[in-house]
């Protein structure tokens, strides 16, 4: 039988406010254990929770970049549950009214577009982190982490395969970054997913069981877990079975899920309204402020990019994957305006570099301004194309500007035609039989010649004289 998978995904992005959800302490990572610590993130009696304006700030950017409708009244709920990183026995979030709802966004998968419906976006506070030593016969909590802010983005299950939950969570990374709200690391877990999965018959349109899968903390973990899983419950079916409602975790060792706990062991969070937080409330000066300071999004600009700079849509993407990396790239085109040769000498041999060097475009050692400089100089044929690679690396070594490198290593390209000629004239002198050849026909020689000329110059010849010299000394021969 045909089966289709069928895919929703609960995204969990950690918010870069400077202090925690609920108190004023640092949610600065790696300090020492329970040092950004006070009464209210730990749990105290008598306390309350003042709720940080921030992250409410940060949400509302969310829920417009995903097209979602504003809940002018939101609360905040307790859900219940003991577990040693949780030191008040319950987790503030918001369940009935979440700040936002009924959203929406479009991804391209294959060259055509799909529009993901996203169900809610709600505010919540993290949990403290355990530590379980092998040779401790007790665990180490540290709750640093208790009250981080997070928001949780639950998508409708209108992802059909694997690539496209990797794309949408990609996408949605994307954003979170172009918002400057998260710093979108899956690997630290700043960014994280739950994947929910069933598969059903083509063409059913009721949806088949699910099953929840946890600990995905990389974009391959997710792509490979879903497969795992759309394997195991089609075997399941075709062997007339039943999938089973469960959380499952993947097992990045063996490749595979396993059962944590099912339907029957599913924990019941007694949700209720939390009583110390009064209800949320948003007016319309607060969202049109939100709304006017936007930032271009991720699908906006490669737009643009490809009507303005009338690149390929490849190129758009690859440009503006990151804002910072959009922004690099239109300040060299101000200085040089050629977007396709900047896009080129972006994408290839600056992410080239910075992915060797395992940096990120910020701590690129070449500035927009120097890239622009470099093209310049090979517009100008002050030096060739391939010399223009060796002052590249150079740059990247010393961030010195390229005319200092042409000028301290004078790599300035020689167009000096009686200087190439000879050049040239020394070249085929010491080259006889390949000349005898060429003239017998074997045209494919002149690479030869061209190169033996380079050499000789160091690489600074200027390759349209050195073709043209050539031709014309060999036709005479
Ligand atoms: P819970 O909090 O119990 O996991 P939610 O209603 O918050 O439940 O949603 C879980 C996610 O599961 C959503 O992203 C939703 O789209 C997805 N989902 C719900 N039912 C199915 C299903 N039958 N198959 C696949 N995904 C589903
Ligand atoms: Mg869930
Ligand atoms: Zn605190």
């Amino acid at each position: 039988m045909n089966f289709e998978p069928v895919i929703g995904l609960e995204i969990h992005a950690q918010l870069k406010t400077k202090t925690k959800i609920f108190c004023g302490c640092s949610t600065k990572f790696g300090a020492p254990p329970n040092t950004h610590t006070c009464p209210v993130c730990l749990g105290m009696p008598g306390v309350l929770p003042v709720l940080n304006k921030m992250v409410v700030e940060y949400s509302l950017r969310m829920a417009f970049a995903t097209n979602c409708e504003i809940n002018r009244e939101s609360r905040f709920a307790r859900k219940n549950y003991f577990y040693p990183d949780l030191p008040k026995g319950y987790q503030i979030s918001q369940y009935e009214l979440p700040i936002a709802e009924n959203g929406y966004v479009n991804i391209e998968i294959n060259g055509h577009k799909k529009r993901i419906g996203i169900t809610r976006i709600h505010m919540e506070e993290d949990a403290g982190k355990l530590t379980h030593s092998p040779n401790l016969p007790f665990s180490m909590v540290d709750l640093n982490r208790t009250g981080t802010p997070l928001i949780e983005i639950v998508s409708e299950p209108d992802l059909r395969s694997p690539e496209e939950a990797g794309a949408y969570l990609r996408h949605l990374r994307s954003i979170v970054r172009y918002l400057g709200i998260c710093d979108g690391n899956m690997e630290e877990g700043s960014f994280r997913c739950d994947a929910n999965i069933s598969i059903r018959p083509k063409g059913e349109s009721v949806l088949g069981t699910r099953a929840e899968l946890k600990n995905l903390n990389s974009f391959k973990h997710v792509e490979k877990a879903l497969y795992y899983e759309i394997d195991r419950q089609k075997e399941i079916l075709s062997d007339s079975g039943t999938v089973i409602q469960e959380t499952r975790l993947w097992d990045p060792d063996k490749n595979r899920t396993t059962s944590m706990r099912g339907k029957e062991e599913a924990h019941d969070y007694r949700y209720f309204p939390d009583p110390d937080l009064l209800p949320l409330v948003i007016d319309d000066i607060w969202i049109n402020d939100v709304k006017e300071n936007l930032p271009e999004l991720p699908n906006a600009k490669t737009k643009r990019f490809i009507k303005e700079f009338s690149l390929s849509s490849n190129d758009a993407e690859a440009l503006t994957s990151s804002r910072e990396l959009a922004e690099y790239f239109e300040e060299s085109v101000k200085e040089f305006p050629n977007p396709k040769q900047v896009c080129n000498w972006v994408t290839v041999e600056l992410l080239g570099l910075l992915n060797t060097k395992e940096k990120t475009i910020n701590e690129s050692p070449i500035s927009p301004g120097n890239l622009a400089g470099l093209l310049k100089l090979i517009d100008k044929e002050v030096i060739s194309g391939k010399i223009a690679k060796t002052v590249f690396g150079e740059m990247a070594k010393t961030g010195q500007t390229p005319e200092e490198i042409v000028k301290k290593k004078q790599l300035v390209q020689v167009t000096d035609v009686s200087a190439i000629e000879e050049v040239v004239s020394k070249v085929l002198l010491n080259n006889p039989k390949e000349v005898e050849a060429y003239k017998n026909g074997k045209t494919k020689l002149m690479g030869f010649f061209v190169g033996q000329v380079m050499k000789e110059t160091k690489g600074k010849a200027n390759p349209k004289i050195v073709n043209e010299i050539l031709g014309k000394k060999l036709k005479e021969k």
